[in-house]
């Protein structure tokens, strides 16, 4: 995956809507990047050198705000797409950020907590100058978590005194929201469910059908549950697990957290990660990683809508051939911000020292979601656009006025 694809969305989409060039060469570019050395003493004594990137895309509508990802696949290229797709997530659902993204190449499965602990520290020591509560607040993606978090928190802090909105995601005793960790899964779900009422689903009872159960993936199978749906399949890294009848997916849940795999056999049969994106569903939600709709396996595609709850799930391609199809796709920009707005949420308490109620935090992700969704579904009404591109439409115009108005 590379920057030019969310790029060439972006080019199109500023074409559509008549953006002046030069805001477009603006946002076309990070206006930041930073890329560290991270030395880290490993358990067995030597000295392993990691590369880590943050890159800061747009600050006009408040500070940076993206996720940090530990994976061997993590480059510069990869981290600057995710980055612009924070900016126009943030602007989609109107919360006051702009976008980042981080990431550090390793592979955290083969590492120690120990190992992962020191990477951390090593990793926030070097971005110490350019994050923070005002400037820019990373959150969990990709192998990280609340536990991160509490390191990147305690790191930095130690510069800066007791500084809990340097990060979102973070343990609830620290200053974490109860509802952060579920809540990028639960909001693809309230996104799916709304999304299928405008596409004549009855989601209760729907064949649901999840790549991934890592954070997102396994909230949005639990919730998805609670709401009545079948869970017909979920995988992850390791292959998937397929019952058409519906999976017991709490009791799958407590499994995987014992394990740390999903077992080849409990209540279904085993499926191949291919396997299950072909499998016959209502609802499809990647929730694992980028590029897994491909040209290849998207014409065998049967769901009736597609949930992007990873990010940049789905290839130029296989976008275009989804659309040709009649197969609706709701973008990662509207489907997977549920994280993002709880993070703003936990992030507003912090800087208040106030603590919300759960079921406060839950009332205003609806209404923050549900108001996004609609505003793509009319944008695409009126301007004849796909859903992505409503979304995308609806964000630059909004980081646009922006710019317009710091007066640049
Ligand atoms: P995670 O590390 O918690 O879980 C990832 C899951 O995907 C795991 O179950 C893993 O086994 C599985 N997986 C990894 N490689 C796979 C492969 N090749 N094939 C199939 N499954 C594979 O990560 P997460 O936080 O759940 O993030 C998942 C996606 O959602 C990413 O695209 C991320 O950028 C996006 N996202 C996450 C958040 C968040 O709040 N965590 C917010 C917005 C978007």
């Amino acid at each position: 995956m590379d920057v030019s694809i969310v790029n060439r969305f972006f080019d199109d989409v500023s074409e559509k809507i008549g953006l002046e060039e030069g805001y477009r060469q603006v946002l076309r570019y990070p206006a930041r990047e930073t890329t560290v050395q991270i030395p880290v003493r490993m358990d067995d004594g030597q000295l392993q050198i990691f590369t880590g990137y943050r890159v800061q895309h747009n600050a006009d509508r408040g500070p940076y705000k993206g996720g940090i990802r530990y994976h061997p696949d993590v480059n510069l290229e990869e981290i600057r797409a995710l980055a612009a797709l924070m900016t126009w997530k943030t602007a989609l659902v109107n919360i006051p950020y702009g976008g980042a993204k981080g990431g550090v190449a390793c592979e955290p499965r083969q590492m120690s907590e120990e190992e992962i602990k020191r990477l951390t520290f090593s990793f926030t020591n070097k971005l110490r100058m350019v994050i923070g509560p005002m400037l820019d607040i990373p959150a969990p993606d990709v192998n990280t978590n609340a536990k991160v978090m509490a390191w990147i928190m305690h790191e930095y802090s130690k510069s800066h005194g007791w500084s809990p909105a340097v990060v979102t995601g973070k343990p609830v005793e620290l200053g974490g929201s109860p509802a952060r960790e579920s809540a990028t899964g639960r909001g693809a779900i309230i996104i799916a469910k709304e999304a299928a009422k405008s596409h004549g689903l009855v989601f209760e009872g729907a064949r649901v059908v999840i790549q991934g159960f890592g954070n997102v993936g396994s909230h949005a199978a639990l919730v998805a549950a609670k709401e009545g749906a079948r869970v017909a399949a979920v995988s992850d890294v390791y292959g998937g697990l397929y019952n058409p009848q519906g999976l017991d997916v709490e009791a799958l849940a407590q499994v995987v957290a014992r394990k740390g795999k999903i077992p080849e056999t409990n209540g279904g049969e085993a499926v191949t990660n291919e396997e299950l994106l072909e499998l016959e569903c209502d609802i499809l939600i990647p929730a694992a990683l980028e590029d897994v709709l491909t040209k290849r396996n998207t014409p065998r595609i049967k769901a009736k809508l597609v949930i992007e709850a990873a990010n940049m799930p789905t290839t130029e391609e296989a976008d275009r051939i989804l659309r040709e199809r009649g197969i609706p796709v709701i973008p990662d920009i509207l489907a997977n911000a549920g994280g993002v707005i709880v993070s703003y949420f936990e992030w507003v308490q912090n800087m208040q020292h106030y603590l919300w109620e759960r079921k406060q935090v839950a009332t205003e992700l609806k209404k923050l979601l549900t108001r996004a969704y609609k505003s793509v579904i009319q944008t695409a009404e009126e301007k004849k656009m796909s859903y992505r591109e409503a979304a995308f439409a609806i964000a630059i115009e909004r980081v646009a006025k922006a710019i317009r108005l710091h007066g640049i």
